[in-house]
């Protein structure tokens, strides 16, 4: 699970899009934008406390499944793995209906892929903000 990460450049155009320069876009919000062992540009985004004491609870409870220390090719969320994309999303929407969220936000998630939400909203690189915002405002305008 360890994997070397190469921290690209804060002088470098940020890779989210926005035009701006890495240094004074995702890096002070939290996103670090790098290379992978692979050499492929990826993400890496900080968790929240919470967010990080679940994980390492779910992984703890896997461990203990598993009756083994975890191994990297272990998948670490077996039960979405087992899905194919549409039985994901529908999942993903039942929790987000029963959880009472605005329909807006159902519908940019539908369209996006994406899921922004106050807490993580900080985090989000603009480009991916400026496609969920104008999901929302399409929703909006539908319903009037
Ligand atoms: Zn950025």
């Amino acid at each position: 699970m360890t994997q070397p990460f190469r921290e690209i450049q804060k002088e470098r155009i940020c890779p989210c899009g926005s035009g701006l320069s890495y240094g004074s876009c995702c890096r002070p919000r939290g996103i670090k934008w790098g290379t992978n062992a692979e050499g492929s540009l990826v993400k890496q985004i900080k968790l929240s406390d919470d967010t990080a004491e679940m994980l390492e609870e779910h992984l703890k409870q896997l461990e203990q499944d598993l009756g083994r220390p975890l191994q990297d090719d272990d998948l670490l969320f077996p039960e979405l793995a087992a899905m194919d994309e549409d039985e994901l999303t529908a999942t993903i929407i039942k929790h987000l209906t029963g959880a009472g969220i605005d329909t807006a936000f159902i519908y940019a998630f539908q369209q996006t892929g994406l899921l922004i939400t106050e807490e993580n909203q900080e985090r989000v690189p603009n480009a991916d903000r400026s496609l969920w915002d104008q999901a929302v405002a399409d929703y909006r305008a539908m319903q009037n």
